[in-house]
């Protein structure tokens, strides 16, 4: 991919990242994701258009709001810079219209429930039923002959999640079911090195969490899954159809 659209793609990114913070912010406390404008939580002044250019407003202020001298956190600059390297590497790495698009609508979802599983230990219906009808519509619109890979890569996530959470309550919920349908229709059959990297990464996580806290305790500390799948499914976007390829050619 010429490096000029790779650019083009992280300033999309950069630009999609400041509203995918006002999403993560807003969607779990039922607010508008359009009105008001956003404003500071001390002092009310609003933010004003030169302030809200993603990464650049934050550092000119260096990081405090312009009236009352707030610090703003430096999340806002780093799920921006996040989201638009994110937006570079799906471009860069994948090989036609229709894994690109498929790419994209997975990392805009990936980054507001990353932090809203962080944030309030839940993944919203209102980002996972949008992000599945988007893969669809995208699968139909540019190759029809996915499809049907789609919908058996999700069935089959769904499935396995919905089993996992059946046998284990308190450790999966099913705002991480419908995640990991997602998930089956972005990545395909990609999607099953994605939950196997997330399973790896979320078991070695709770292994530090018992090492750090103790069994006792690190045994009733959950930690949000949502996270790991979109971890998960980032590697499986540079590496997962190679991994696929390998392993079937091995049968
Ligand atoms: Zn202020």
């Amino acid at each position: 991919m010429p490096a000029a659209i790779v650019t083009l793609a992280a300033v999309v990114g950069l630009l999609v990242g400041s509203f995918l913070n006002v999403v993560a912010h807003r969607l779990p406390r039922g607010e508008s994701l359009i009105r008001p404008r956003s404003r500071c939580p001390r002092c009310g002044a609003p933010v004003r258009a030169r302030d809200n250019v993603p990464v650049l407003g934050w550092l000119a202020l260096r990081g405090r709001c312009r009236d009352c001298g707030e610090p703003i956190s430096r999340r806002y600059p780093a799920v921006e810079l996040a989201t638009g390297a994110l937006y570079a590497l799906v471009v860069a790495t994948q090989d036609d219209a229709l894994a690109i698009a498929l790419g994209l609508v997975l990392v805009t979802a990936l980054v507001p429930i990353t932090l809203i599983d962080l944030d309030h230990r839940l993944i919203p219906n209102r980002i996972t039923l949008p992000a599945a009808a988007a893969a669809l519509a995208a699968g139909l619109a540019l190759d029809a002959g996915f499809v049907p890979e789609q919908l058996v890569a999700g069935a089959a996530a769904f499935a396995f999640f919905f089993l996992a959470a059946w046998l284990h309550p308190r450790g999966m919920g099913m705002g991480d079911v419908k995640l990991a349908g997602v998930l089956g229709l972005c990545l395909g059959r990609a999607a099953a090195p994605a939950i196997f990297f997330a399973l790896i990464a979320g078991v070695l996580a709770g292994i530090a969490v018992i090492v750090r806290l103790g069994a006792a305790r690190g045994r009733r500390t959950a930690v949000p899954f949502g996270p790991f799948l979109a971890l998960g499914a980032v590697a499986a976007l540079l590496v997962g159809d190679g991994l696929v390829d390998a392993y079937t050619d091995r049968l």
